[in-house]
């Protein structure tokens, strides 16, 4: 620890409140200060180097270093810095960025509206649908249905449609009218004996089942991440997407595909949509969009939900819901480039060759004693730690060992990202084949060092 570590540090600790994070465990081990990125590595105070392997908060594609985005956000600066885009206000980062998402997302996608931030964008959802279906006469088409273990962001309405107790308990959510069924994980929720086919049509017929139970007339929405985050990455199985889709169809349900982490190559397509099948009516967009170099989130919806919006605007005279930084020229300018970057240099097509070697390499630890499954898709994985690799029992307290065992990771050079049992990875989308063996080998290595600790203590 140098002087410069040590201040930050004290001041850290008397002035700011992290998220997502113990605080009074905080105010003694203090914070990991990281005081520069390159490429795919991060560098703390000490400079010691790190691969970023879960690419900050599962967001940012191109690295560390992108200097496109820099002058990006640069000239944006310097022609523009700030306008807004209430009442028919408008600049180009803004057009050209809803232009090249219509261009990009699926073709029955073609109005965008932006957010700073996935959170927004979810409640900003919400309230389309609300608006929408107050629009079309009928008022009480307000509730959502979405999944246990989703995570859709945590302001009120968002947090409320994330399925997850920690952002429930103590915070009064639910807010909104939203049932959660099943995770859609068929490891961990498979009955004895069940085999991937009839979990799906179990799950299908919950959904149906809760869908009349409540009546179809009130179900304005079904929400969920293609393939799970940080929840704890969780693959969806056969045919789930495509049955979810045709009873949203049967019953006249929207169906919202929140692809803020799936979205812009981080499943090997361009969008986890197209991966497993089904046209959304929503897709919500952040994170790769701008690699978060900015914040910018974004919601596409077809001509259909416009439609009914833009109707009755025109009786109303606005759609009163908007924020300050919607379509910001420098997010807007960055975000652009930064898609650009993706395009030009295929990174889609580099998740969908890596693959293999990514989902194999890790899947050699599902020997090692302390975990029970190792999945996921295209450039996102999840390992999930056992205290019994039979019965799947979970290690106690929840989330312990994988918080230990992503402790060991970053000590070994590699920052991953425990959430609940799971360690999840979600590198840049910029990395190597060299890259991807060294964040497996270093991974082998937190698991080895987490595993004798472990047994140390004699937790195993
Ligand atoms: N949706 C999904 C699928 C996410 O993963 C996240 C963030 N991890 C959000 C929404 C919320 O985004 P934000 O943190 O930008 O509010």
């Amino acid at each position: 620890m140098n002087d410069l570590s040590n201040s930050l540090a004290a001041a850290d600790i008397a002035h700011s409140m992290h998220p997502y994070t113990n605080m009074r465990a905080h105010e003694q081990q203090g914070p990991m200060i990281i005081t520069r990125g390159s490429g795919i590595h991060v560098y703390d105070t000490n400079g010691k180097e790190y691969i970023e392997g879960m690419a900050g908060l599962w967001s940012v594609a191109v690295g560390f270093s992108e200097q496109r985005l820099v002058d990006a956000a640069t000239k944006q600066m310097q022609e523009l810095p700030y306008y807004h885009t209430f009442a028919h206000k408008a600049h180009e980062p803004q057009i050209r960025l809803a232009e090249k998402l219509a261009e990009m997302t699926p073709a029955n996608l073609t109005k965008c509206f932006f957010t700073n931030s996935g959170s927004e964008a979810n409640d900003t959802v919400v309230k389309m649908v609300w608006y929408m279906n107050n629009a079309l006469g009928r008022p009480e088409k307000k509730k959502f249905l979405a999944r246990n273990k989703g995570y859709h962001g945590i302001t009120v309405a968002s947090g409320s449609l994330t399925g997850l107790a920690g952002n429930h308990r103590d915070f009064d959510l639910p807010a909104i009218p939203v049932t959660h069924l099943t995770t859609p994980h068929f490891w961990r929720y498979g009955l004895d004996g069940e085999s991937e086919v009839e979990f799906t049509a179990r799950l299908l017929k919950e959904a149906e089942d809760t869908i009349l139970a409540e009546g179809p007339e009130t179900i304005g929405a079904f929400i969920g991440e293609p393939v799970m985050g940080a929840g704890g990455v969780m693959v969806p199985p056969e045919g789930y997407w495509p049955g979810i889709a045709a009873l949203c169809k049967k019953y006249d349900i929207l169906l919202v595909a929140d692809e803020v982490i799936n979205g812009f190559g981080r499943l090997g397509t361009a969008f986890g949509c197209e991966k497993y099948g089904f046209e959304p009516d929503i897709l919500v967009l952040s994170k790769q969009i701008s690699s978060s170099y900015m914040p910018l989130a974004a919601i596409m919806v077809t001509e259909e939900v416009y439609g009914a919006i833009a109707d009755n605007t025109a009786k109303l005279g606005s759609f009163g819901h908007g924020f300050t930084g919607s379509g910001h020229p420098v997010a807007a300018a960055v975000g652009l480039e930064n898609l650009k970057i993706i395009e030009e240099r295929d990174l889609i097509g580099n998740a969908a060759r890596l693959e293999e070697q990514f989902q194999t390499g890790l899947r050699q630890y599902s020997d090692h004693p302390l975990v029970g499954e190792v999945r996921g898709v295209g450039l996102i994985a999840g390992l999930e730690l056992v205290a019994d690799k039979a019965t799947r029992k979970s290690f106690e307290p929840a989330g312990m060992m994988a918080a230990k065992a992503s402790a060991f990771c970053t000590e070994e050079g590699l920052i991953s990202r425990s959430v609940y049992e799971t360690l999840a990875l979600c590198p840049p989308l910029i990395v190597t084949e060299d890259d991807v063996a060294e964040i497996i080998l270093r991974m082998g290595r937190g698991l080895d060092r987490t595993y004798e600790w472990a047994k140390a203590e004699g937790l195993v």
